[in-house]
């Protein structure tokens, strides 16, 4: 099944705040978008890792992905290492998406930074036909690099290298974070469990006081940021803004 856009965040609830609006954006132009989440977000205080299986299942139905995925990689401990590179090659080839996006490249939680550089690299030996992978029917793969890896920002401030304007689905993108029951703000959720830095109703503000400002940096009302290793090139200069 070809992707046109394949994220690969480390933790389910990741692309959802860092990307849900450009992907929603991108769905709304006839573009395919799926996910496929590193790990299943299983050292979370909150919640357990079934619990968060169904609610990214809920947040990708909110966003109308083709297919979201798991790679079950170890969180918290995974390595940029080949075992792990190997995981992510083949789920690239299986999609062959012309555009990634991944984690931001540094970050207050240590797994962002550590998945975008295994993204990073799995995305760039995923075109050397040399390395060999296999799909779940255990055929060969066919190499497939693709043209551009993004990273989203998350919890630390980061300059943007380019923004996208997601005020039309702003809305729906904080529907998709607050599917995450378990680990956002809810009132209903039996608080036999501790509070986290991301359960506090301040956390939603700093997000959306995030999208504010990256919105009116390119004079919309909300934006969200990527950066690229790769220097960006536009075919138009009209396509700035
Ligand atoms: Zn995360």
């Amino acid at each position: 099944m070809k992707l046109d856009i394949l994220v690969l965040p480390v933790h389910p609830d990741d692309a959802e705040l860092g990307c849900a609006g450009t992907i929603l954006k991108h769905i709304k132009l006839g573009h395919k978008v799926g996910i496929a989440d590193l790990t299943r977000g299983e050292l979370g205080t909150r919640g357990s890792a079934e619990i968060r299986d169904r609610e990214a299942a809920k947040a990708a139905e909110i966003l109308g992905l083709t297919v979201r995925d798991n790679l079950a990689l170890p969180d918290g401990f995974f390595q940029n290492t080949q075992e792990y590179q190997l995981k992510v090659i083949a789920a690239i080839r299986k999609y062959q998406p012309e555009i990634v996006i991944t984690n931001a490249y540094h970050d207050r939680h240590p797994d962002h930074g550590r998945a975008n550089e295994l993204v990073e690299a799995s995305a760039f030996l995923a075109g050397l036909r040399r390395i060999e992978t296999f799909d779940t029917d255990g055929q060969p793969q066919e190499a497939w690099r693709p043209n551009q890896v993004l990273h989203f920002i998350q919890d630390r401030y980061i300059k943007p290298d380019i923004i996208v304007d997601v005020t039309e689905f702003w809305d729906k993108k904080i529907e998709s974070i607050y599917a995450y029951g378990s680990q956002f703000h809810n009132p209903d959720w039996n608080d036999d469990e501790p509070q986290t830095y991301i359960s506090s109703p301040d956390f939603i503000e700093q997000v959306n006081g995030r999208g504010r400002e990256y919105g009116k940096s390119i004079g919309a009302k909300y934006g969200e940021g990527f950066t690229s290793r790769k220097i960006l090139g536009v075919d138009n200069l009209f396509d700035l803004r």
